[in-house]
């Protein structure tokens, strides 16, 4: 995969974060704690240090951004459609002949390739009659393939913060509000670091008057997460209507691995604040506060706080859905390319891994 790897690194930036004061407590109250100072930019291992950011300037490199624009650049074959839905893939003797969308129909001469992301992938696909039979009978949609995994195994990496009041404000923030990580092996046969952690420096923007995580005065959160989380939830129609949103079950901590997990990661967390580093910018600890002690009140806790990385994926993924050159089996003409693909977690965030996919999906589709 290197090769795809090096494609990504060719199309897009990679930038060290800037380095925020309080970012800077987070990363030495880890070395406090003797964890390595990591460059995450040149391999994963357990420690501390700062997330490869993919910006130009103060710009985030998004796929959008990195392959499509400036538009100048791009084929004079490609037409990009914006503002547009597709509501159907349109298949004949099956096989994938093109898609019905807001602005008409398109026709495909050669494929089909879904890139919808883990969400609306799948949900498109029930849309078209391809999904689990039992679940596209109960709304009335014609079945052409029954692929019962179809919006199953929804993966994610759920996370949990634990929240400090700092003694000073904190100044704002250079590109992203997490620079910061650190990753630990919690589990000695693991086999790379089993949680992550994003140091925030928004909590009040974030989580509003949100009674469970708000905050009055100037704070900072360290948020673990499960990297190779084992818990599975579901993507499913709530109708056979585009335009309604697809029903999400996320079913986090449904697998106790994953709340383990976080149990031990929240116990960590709580040692950073025990740092001399942390106490010189930390002045006490708002969420869940000093009342949560036992395993049962931080499980407690975990679950009423517990939120999204924005990771989700693997919910059409190689081996259940699409074969490993990502051809929907049983349909000609038919590819996806997205994170629903992953059949498990990635260990980081994800977005370097989608783009790695869609690069080696390119030359799949291509050969
Ligand atoms: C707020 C946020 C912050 C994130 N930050 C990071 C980060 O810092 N680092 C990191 O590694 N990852 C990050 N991620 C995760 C990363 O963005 C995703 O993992 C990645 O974008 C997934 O790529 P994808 O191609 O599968 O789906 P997407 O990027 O979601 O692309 C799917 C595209 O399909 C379009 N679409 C969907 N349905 C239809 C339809 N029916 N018709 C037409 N178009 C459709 C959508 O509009 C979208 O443009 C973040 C995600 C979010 C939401």
């Amino acid at each position: 995969m290197t090769k795809y790897f090096d494609r990504v690194l060719e199309n897009t930036v990679i930038e060290p974060s800037p380095r925020h004061p309080a970012s800077q407590a987070f990363v030495d109250a880890g070395k406090e704690l003797d964890l390595k100072e990591m460059d995450f930019s040149r391999g994963i291992s357990a420690g501390v240090g700062y997330f490869p950011l993919n910006a130009k300037g103060r710009l985030r490199q998004s796929s959008s951004v990195t392959y499509l624009h400036p538009l100048a650049n791009l084929p004079r074959h490609l037409e990009i459609w914006t503002q547009t839905q597709a509501a159907k893939i349109n298949i004949e003797s099956g096989k994938a002949i093109g898609a019905e969308t807001t602005r008409g129909p398109i026709h495909a001469s050669r494929a089909v390739i879904l890139t919808c992301g883990s969400i609306q992938t799948p949900q498109l696909m029930m849309l078209s009659g391809l999904g689990p039979a039992h679940h596209l009978k109960t709304l009335g949609i014609g079945i052409v393939a029954d692929l019962p995994h179809v919006g199953e195994h929804l993966r994610d990496h759920v996370a949990a913060p634990i929240v400090w009041e700092t003694h000073a404000p904190i100044a704002p923030w250079e590109i992203c509000p997490f620079e910061a990580t650190m990753m630990l092996k919690l589990v000695d046969d693991a086999p790379a670091p089993d949680v992550l952690f994003h140091f925030g420096l928004r909590i009040r923007e974030k989580y509003g008057d949100d009674p469970k995580l708000s905050v009055n005065g100037p704070a900072v959160k360290a948020s673990p997460n499960v990297t190779r989380a084992r818990s599975e939830g579901q993507v499913k129609l709530a109708s056979s209507d585009y335009r309604d949103h697809p029903l999400i079950n996320l079913n986090y901590l449904s697998d106790p691995y994953d709340m383990a997990l976080l149990l031990k990661a929240m116990r960590f967390t709580r040692r950073l604040f025990e740092t001399k580093i942390f106490q010189s910018l930390c002045k006490s600890e708002i969420h869940p506060g000093p009342d949560v002690q036992t395993d049962d009140e931080w499980a407690s806790y975990i679950r009423s706080v517990c939120e999204t990385v924005y990771h989700p994926c693997g919910t059409a993924s190689i081996g259940h859905v699409v074969t490993p050159e990502l051809k929907v089996k049983g349909i000609g003409n038919l590819y996806i390319a997205d994170a629903s693909i992953f059949p498990a977690m990635i260990t980081t965030n994800i977005n370097c891994a989608v783009m790695m996919a869609a690069e080696k999906a390119a030359d799949l589709i291509m050969a």
